[in-house]
């Protein structure tokens, strides 16, 4: 029994070392290099080439190195029978919910004005100096649901939307598309932390942009194929949006000749929102095969069906 490794383009050596260090004895192999492909029953896998799978006949698990799994099901080529993992990590959850309480927070206080009022040597203290935030979060699952919480906390009003409601205090929930327009109503600021799916792909599109009140800010951590980025254009052009603060693209990296390198409101970060962090996702790879091996139900698995 052996686990295959593939992570082509990705620099791995910390991963061996983790794996290397909790269990001496594992066979593993890193794609692809393998002589034995029989054995491999379970692979840990990051933007893999599309049908490499098909090359080992008896895997049953493949492990997410992170938090998404949609590199994973845009291949039509693995068997509906494979199982399929991800990471779900709390210092991964802290390190996005910083990231969207920061993009937050520099629109509430109005820092980016107050940095282009530094550039042209301008004092300009506001009457109001922050902004009235009403914060919409679309896809209420183990990260949505943090930032709703410390965005409560912090004090702003926060509504959440997913396919199902949820009990967060003080977090009015909505849920399916009937109520996608009640939800978009209650909002100014929009942050998409929705999966990768084929029912999420391309949601945040001029169509959607028309329901939002004029003006509206939108944070895109999740998935850069979420979004039509030429329809972010027009809606910035007819004011449905007053500025996107975007951390994933539909090609990264983001090429160079891409209209929202300069364009005066998109602010950009190239996918670091949050990071896996081996440490923490070697120990949950390696025990979820375990579980495999000793036929245990396996952590953080993901409905095929829902594709999440
Ligand atoms: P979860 O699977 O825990 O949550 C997904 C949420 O989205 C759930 O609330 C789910 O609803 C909701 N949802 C799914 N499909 C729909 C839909 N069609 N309409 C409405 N709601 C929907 O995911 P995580 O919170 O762990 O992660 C979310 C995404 O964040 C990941 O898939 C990944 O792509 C991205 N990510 C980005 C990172 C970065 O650095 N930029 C880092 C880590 C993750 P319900 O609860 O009802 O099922």
């Amino acid at each position: 029994m052996a686990l295959l490794i593939v992570a082509p383009n990705r620099d791995i050596s910390i991963w061996k070392k983790i794996i290397q260090e909790n269990d001496p004895e594992l066979e593993y192999y890193v794609w692809p290099d393998c002589e034995r492909k029989s054995e491999v029953v379970a692979a840990v896998a990051w933007n893999h080439p599309i049908g490499c799978f098909q090359d080992y006949p008896n895997i049953e698990l493949i492990s997410s190195m992170g938090a998404g799994v949609d590199h994973i099901m845009k291949d039509t080529t693995i068997d509906p029978e494979i199982k399929i993992t991800r990471i779900v990590d709390s210092v991964l959850t802290i390190s996005m919910t910083n990231y969207v309480l920061m993009a937050v927070l520099n629109y509430h206080k109005q820092f980016f004005k107050y940095q282009k009022d530094k550039d042209s040597k301008v004092w300009h203290q506001q009457v109001n100096p922050e902004i009235d935030l009403s914060i919409g979060i679309m896809g209420m699952g183990v990260l949505g649901q943090d930032v709703a919480l410390k965005l409560n906390d912090l004090g702003f009003k926060v509504f959440g939307y997913s396919n199902t409601k949820k009990i967060v205090s003080r977090v009015k929930s909505f849920a399916g598309q009937s109520e996608i327009q009640a939800f978009l109503n209650e909002i100014n600021m929009l942050i998409c932390m929705l999966p990768l799916t084929s029912s999420t792909r391309g949601i945040l599109n001029l169509s959607f942009f028309r329901k939002m009140q004029k003006g509206s800010i939108i944070i895109n951590v999740a998935r850069g194929a979420l979004l039509i980025e030429e329809d972010l254009l027009i809606a910035i052009e007819e004011g449905y949006i007053s500025s996107a603060f975007l951390d994933v693209f539909q090609t990264e990296p983001l090429p160079k000749d891409h209209a929202f390198w300069k364009h005066p409101d998109i602010f950009i970060t190239p996918h670091i929102a949050s990071v896996t962090n081996p440490y923490a996702a070697v120990p949950q790879i390696l025990n979820n095969y375990k579980r495999l091996l000793n036929k245990e139900p396996l952590q953080n698995l993901i409905d095929r069906n829902k594709e999440y």
